[in-house]
């Protein structure tokens, strides 16, 4: 393992805001997640586990240990007549990942191509785009538990995979540092074209994986920043779910406001046309921005300060709560 002391966080996450931490490890292995647990985590010291730091934002100063576990390897562990189990270590880029998939010619991932961020992550929120989520691959979670230092593993049965989101993200916060994903690939062909976008993009009845990964790729590319040239966390807000009648009298005064029905109570707003509607789209304070392209991502135009993009999201947030009287909640781990 390697540890360095009061290290930058600038190069640990896709916003790259200057702000450093007091101590960061990196894992190379299960042996070295396993001592790093027993000899660093076992007091009041606070930890964050990272991937690729694509969900996360530092807002300021992170006084804690920061480890990444850096576990490399993509292994086929079984091979079926219909499906195909890979073993793939958290440190290995998801979008490496689903190349790796598209190569061996397997089913599942393709869909998701193009995602930033680790294997490690993708049970966390259970990753998703264009109609796919990790949740519907993820066979298997191979974790050491912080308590106690103890291998385990998880069927993905028990994770309780939802919308972005799973008992990673919930009751199981900081309880595991996830080492290895299994994942249960599909052998014959089987596009999921079911998002609307996707579908209208490729011009094949039958397309191929390689074809399917290059319109996910064109599409996600219109539409969002890239981290290296641009630092960013990808959607910064949620969209915000309220109540039904006000989200119907809203519609009455603004008829092209997207509308997602959630139940008969509730209806999803998207965030980004609100803050759109605020003015915010392609707008400026100091070095923190809200992307030209789409109003929901903000951006790191460049020396941002955790602090520069903590009062960009208030005032955004302050100006969508006093014209529409919604309150946005941040998509990403804020810290
Ligand atoms: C431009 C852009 C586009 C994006 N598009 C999408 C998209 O289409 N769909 C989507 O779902 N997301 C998207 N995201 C969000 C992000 O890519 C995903 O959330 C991704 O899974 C984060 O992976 P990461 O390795 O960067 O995780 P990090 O940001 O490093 O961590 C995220 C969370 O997972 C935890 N974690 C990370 N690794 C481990 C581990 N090994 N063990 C235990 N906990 C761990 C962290 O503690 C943290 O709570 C986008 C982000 C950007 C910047």
């Amino acid at each position: 393992m390697d540890i360095t002391y009061e290290k930058s966080l600038k190069e640990l996450h896709t916003f790259a805001t200057e702000e450093s931490c007091n101590c960061h490890i990196v894992c190379y292995d299960t042996n070295d997640v396993r001592q790093v647990v027993t000899d660093y985590l076992q007091d009041d010291t606070p930890y964050l586990v990272i991937g690729g730091g694509s969900d996360i934002v530092f807002t300021e100063r992170f006084n804690g240990i920061i480890i990444s576990p850096i576990i490399m390897g993509i292994d086929i562990v079984s091979e079926g007549s219909e499906s195909t189990i890979v073993r793939a270590g958290a440190g290995v880029v998801w979008d490496d990942f689903v190349k790796w998939c598209i190569a061996h010619e397997l089913w599942g991932a393709e869909n998701m191509s193009g995602i930033p961020g680790h294997v490690g992550a993708s049970p966390v929120q259970n990753v998703g785009a264009y109609g796919a989520e990790a949740g519907d691959i993820i066979k298997q979670i191979e974790a050491i538990e912080i308590a106690t230092g103890r291998s385990v593993t998880i069927p993905a049965e028990e994770c309780r995979f939802a919308y972005r989101n799973s008992r990673f993200k919930e009751e199981w916060k900081n309880r595991f540092i996830i080492t290895h994903v299994l994942f249960e690939l599909k052998s014959k062909a089987s596009p999921n074209l079911t998002y609307s976008a996707l579908k209208q993009a490729i011009n094949s009845p039958e397309p191929t994986l390689q074809e399917i990964r290059d319109a996910v790729i064109s599409v996600r590319d219109s539409k969002l920043p890239d981290p290296a040239l641009i630092p960013n966390a990808g959607s910064f807000f949620k969209n915000p779910i309220i109540d039904k009648v006000y989200a119907d009298r809203l519609k009455e005064q603004y008829p092209d406001m997207p509308v997602y029905v959630v139940n008969e109570e509730s209806t999803k707003i998207a965030a980004g046309w609100l803050i759109e509607q605020c003015g915010w789209k392609g707008k400026s304070i100091g070095p923190a921005g809200v992307y030209e392209k789409q109003a929901l991502v903000l951006v790191n135009r460049g020396g941002a300060k955790g602090a520069d993009i903590q009062n960009l999201a208030n005032a955004i947030i302050d100006s969508v709560r006093s014209r529409f009287n919604i309150t946005l909640e941040p998509e990403v781990y804020i810290y």
